[in-house]
């Protein structure tokens, strides 16, 4: 590590709490598909802020929209109206076809929110007894930091010593949905909350039909089927969301038949390109209408700024067809990253749909490979992060083109080589 670089590693953590344990790399600027480090090294983005940067770094459409308004007004809070509130409102809820949209800033505020609005609605409409209300969610689960959050967390290391733990959420195992059908049979469930592809989890792809059998399951139970497509929605998996099929591919989409439209819709990330912090959660008018004034909040949710970031946000993905672009380039490198599998023992395999994908290391989970084989693909010009020991998640902005990928399929299987 250079020393610029190094000078600045050293200050961030001689003063600020170790909460991450970032790769040795000082990033300064962004664009597109690529970011520089403080020494004016170009790397791929591998990561894109956790799938955030969708439509690529500093977009100019977003970032127009962005610091336009926030030459004009930036916050009123919800004491007063703001006058872009309305056209996010409007333009999110055409969008996404739900009747009502409640916006927040961060995924974990969303998800809370989305988890009180499900336990409300237990109580308001499904008739379970106050303070009864059960939340399915599944092992291996990401869905935030919050103390509820991580309270129906299994990572010892996000959990442990931040008890007591908020009570009311039954665990069952990811992609089972004999487990989920015994556990809506209790009549005390609010509703299923749960990732379609588990991304921190290490991208763990469920079977086909698990999202729509677990709507059917959800429906026939009367539970509210809840999606957090936080990491998996807006185009990140070649279609629109990774569960309904909404996608701008208008009606290509081979995986149609096999979406399911949830009661209850998290999203945050690239909502916002990355500019901004701006979360939503969408819903019908019969389960949003349980929300009255005074029950839920923010201060800076529904900002004029996140809302005119949020439209310009998505009107990018539908006019370079990010959704598509994603599903051809993803199909294409795990078919790229599959030929190379064949002929290595270092990496079993590859998963992912879209551009959300990532390899599992021949090696244990406690071991370093993963990290080093990142540090190698650093040098290499490339930035990815290890989830867990020993798989390595590969999501890069969706504005790449098919010889950006190319270049970037070399980097991966010359580092890989060296292992
Ligand atoms: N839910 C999912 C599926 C996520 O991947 C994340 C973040 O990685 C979150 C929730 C939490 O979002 P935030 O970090 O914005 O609170």
């Amino acid at each position: 590590t250079a020393s610029r670089s190094k000078e600045l590693i050293e200050i961030e953590e001689k003063h600020g709490a170790h909460n991450y344990h970032p790769l040795p790399v000082v990033l300064e600027r962004g664009d597109g598909v690529y970011v520089w480090d403080v020494e004016g090294k170009r790397y791929y983005d591998f990561l894109s802020a956790y799938s955030a940067v969708n439509q690529g770094h500093c977009h100019p459409a977003i970032i127009d929209a962005m610091t336009e308004q926030a030459r004009t007004l930036t916050l009123t809070s919800r004491a007063f109206h703001n006058d872009k509130l309305g056209k996010f409102n409007s333009y999110m809820t055409s969008y996404f076809d739900f009747d009502k949209v409640l916006p927040m800033n961060t995924g974990a505020e969303a998800v809370e929110t989305a988890i009180k609005i499900a336990r409300k609605w237990a109580y308001e409409k499904k008739g379970v007894a106050e303070t009864d209300a059960q939340i399915i969610v599944c092992d291996n689960n990401f869905h935030g930091r919050t103390t509820t959050i991580i309270s129906f967390s299994n990572d010892e290391n996000a959990r442990k010593n931040f008890g007591p733990y908020t009570p009311g959420f039954i665990k069952i195992p990811y992609d089972d949905t004999e487990a989920l059908e015994k556990a809506l049979q209790q009549d005390n469930v609010a509703g299923f909350l749960v990732e379609p592809i588990q991304g921190e989890a290490g991208v763990y792809t469920p079977a086909d039909d698990f999202m729509r059998r677990s709507k059917e399951l959800c429906e026939k139970y009367n539970a509210l089927f809840i999606a957090d497509e936080i990491q998996t929605g807006i185009a990140r998996t070649g279609a629109l969301l990774a569960v309904c099929g909404k996608c701008t591919c208008e009606g290509s989409c081979e995986r149609q038949e096999t979406y399911a439209r949830p009661d209850i819709l998290i999203l945050g990330k690239a909502l916002s390109g990355g500019a901004f912090p701006v979360s939503a959660v969408l819903a019908d008018d019969d389960i949003m209408n349980v929300i009255h004034p005074g029950q839920h909040g923010s201060t800076f949710g529904g900002n004029p700024v996140a809302a005119v970031v949020a439209i310009a946000a998505l009107d990018v993905v539908k006019e370079e067809s990010l959704a598509q672009n994603a599903r051809e380039l993803g199909n294409y490198f795990r078919k790229k990253i599959n030929e190379y599998i064949e002929t290595t023992d270092t990496v079993t395999l590859v998963r992912g749909r879209g551009l959300l994908n990532a390899i599992v290391i021949n090696d244990s989970e406690d071991s370093d490979t993963a990290w080093n084989i990142c540090l190698k693909l650093r040098d290499n010009g490339l930035l990815a992060k290890p989830t867990h020991g020993n798989i390595i998640r590969f999501a890069p902005p969706l504005v790449m083109t098919k010889e950006q990928l190319d270049e970037c399929i070399d980097i991966i299987i010359k580092t890989l080589k060296d292992f």
